[in-house]
């Protein structure tokens, strides 16, 4: 059985009887695919070293080189796009078209670092005192480590490095042990591109490599994705050790949908944001919040679209494919029988009618239900989707920011002062106004708010360039021969 192992310093690191193994599966057939080395310390902290050694020679290569390395990964990789495509659809489960929208959407950060010259320049300042100019200059951090989640195996990971590498960071991604082969395909398109050995490194692991990341004094910043409670441990590990760290957390994602919204739109909205890629999406829509004059309507066009939704292997391009584990998938079953206990009106039940292998489950659809129930407070992060009913607006609102999650939301309206008032009252760091993932383009920043994201920087766009790079100003004065002589006072303004 194959076994995927780490990249280190521009080759796939050797495994030994000793290696502790992972399994990686394929989630539409449910056989195991291969087998995925979990790094000690010992190998997590030589793919740090990896990294250490690259900086010096990474960081004094010119901005013009960094670059046009840039432009041939970004060459490569929408070339060879299909070939990542099918190995996220066989470890992921998600459909080939959904993976493909994955890499376009990591290909646009990629694009960003393209441009990564214009983002680094300074500020000048000429004579601001006799004789003395002032610069300022952003320099790169050092070893920047990447943990990243099993639900987006490549367009994660490249909200980040793109612009590390170009800014003249090295790397040290730990990729989830779900589905790891995407990281070592793109480590190989690297070199291809001509990256120097060392300064894109993938250490494959658990715990124990994260911690060994969150740790190492040769670790500078710490970009993590996944779940809140791992979120908020590896800000306070990270930080703790004197890191910067971003880590962005779960979700629950809220659509408000007015009365006088577009309903088919409306409805189309939420059955594509809700049940796409099965749910397992942060950006996914969880709750539609439906004002009481529209649900009845609204919820029989959802359920009316839901049922004509396919579900299959994603190598075959169904709609939707299977969750990620067995485990998961009788996690977020486990939701529906806890929906209807509480209380919940289960519209279509996601059990029934599933494919025999693979570890699948069919869209589910909850009306009626209510904010204390755990299939409102908790992430299920699968296809299940909840209606809320609210009487207006102000309801609807007061709901959405009491939430202890602010990843997206989104309002359905064809009122633009009813949107308006949404988009400035919302407590939620993605916003949309009739789009329902608002995702924002590489060259603005990714991240949610409250429970969604630790730290106070966004991914990608200038928040990552600020995140990646650490500002120096100058002051200098070229000697003239007015200003000699000794003077112990505080500079002044002449
Ligand atoms: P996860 O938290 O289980 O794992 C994320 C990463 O942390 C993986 O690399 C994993 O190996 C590592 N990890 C897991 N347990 C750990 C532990 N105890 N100590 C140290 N490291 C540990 O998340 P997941 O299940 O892979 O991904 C799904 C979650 O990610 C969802 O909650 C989803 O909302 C979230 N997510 C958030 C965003 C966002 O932008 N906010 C984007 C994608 C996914």
């Amino acid at each position: 059985m194959a076994v995927i192992s780490h990249w280190i310093n521009g080759q796939i690191a050797p495994t030994g009887p000793d290696t502790r193994l992972g399994e990686v599966m394929n989630p539409a057939t449910g056989i195991v695919s291969g087998q995925v080395a979990l790094a000690d310390r010992a190998t997590a902290e030589a793919g740090i070293r990896a990294a250490a050694e690259a900086f010096p020679g990474w960081r004094d290569t010119s901005l013009a080189r960094r670059t046009a390395i840039l432009f041939a990964f970004r060459e490569l990789l929408n070339a060879r796009k299909q070939e990542l495509a099918e190995i996220i659809t066989a470890e992921h489960g998600k459909v080939l078209s959904d993976a493909l929208g994955e890499i376009a959407r990591g290909l646009e950060v990629v694009e960003f670092a393209c441009g990564i010259a214009g983002a680094l320049k300074g500020g000048f300042s000429e004579n601001v005192s006799t004789t003395v100019d002032v610069h300022s200059l952003r320099q790169p951090l050092g070893v920047a480590a990447i943990i990243s989640p099993f639900n987006f195996p490549a367009m994660v990971p490249m909200w980040f490095f793109p612009v590390a590498i170009a800014a003249g960071n090295t790397v040290v991604l730990k990729p989830s042990e779900k589905d790891p082969s995407a990281a070592n395909w793109l480590a190989a398109l690297w070199q291809e591109a001509g990256l120097p050995d060392g300064v894109f490194n993938v250490v494959h692991g658990d715990k124990e490599s994260v911690d060994t990341l969150l740790t190492s004094p040769d670790v500078a910043s710490v970009s993590f994705v996944g779940s809140t409670p791992i979120a908020k441990y590896v800000y306070e590990t990270g930080t703790a050790a004197g890191k910067r760290v971003q880590a962005l957390g779960g979700a629950k994602n809220h659509m408000l949908v007015l009365p006088d919204a577009d309903l088919d739109l409306a409805a189309d909205a939420a059955v594509n944001a809700g049940y796409g890629a099965a749910g397992e999406r942060c950006m996914a829509i969880s709750v539609v919040v439906a004002v009481e004059s529209i649900a009845e309507e609204l919820v029989a066009k959802i359920a009316e679209r839901t049922r004509t939704l396919r579900v299959g292997d994603g190598a075959t391009e169904p709609d939707m494919g299977p969750l990620v584990t067995a485990a998961h998938r009788d996690k977020v079953a486990g939701y529906i029988d806890a929906g209807a206990e509480a209380g919940a009106t289960v519209v279509l039940d996601g059990r029934e009618d599933v494919p025999a292998d693979g570890f699948f489950l069919n869209p589910t659809l909850f009306d009626r239900v209510t904010p204390e129930m755990s299939i409102y407070t908790d992430e299920i992060f699968g296809p299940v989707l909840s209606v809320v009913r609210v009487p207006g607006y102000d309801e609807g609102l007061e709901l959405i920011n009491a939430n202890p999650y602010g990843n997206g939301t989104a309002i359905f309206t064809n009122d633009g002062g009813a949107a308006r008032r949404f988009e400035r009252e919302v407590e939620v760091g993605m916003v949309g106004v009739n789009v329902p993932i608002p995702v924002p383009v590489g060259y603005y920043s990714f991240g949610g708010w409250k429970n969604s994201l630790f730290g106070d920087t966004h991914a990608y766009g200038d928040e990552g360039v600020h995140f990646f790079t650490r500002g120096k100003v100058v002051t200098s004065r070229w000697l003239d021969p007015s200003h000699g002589g000794l003077n112990l006072g505080f500079p002044t303004n002449d």
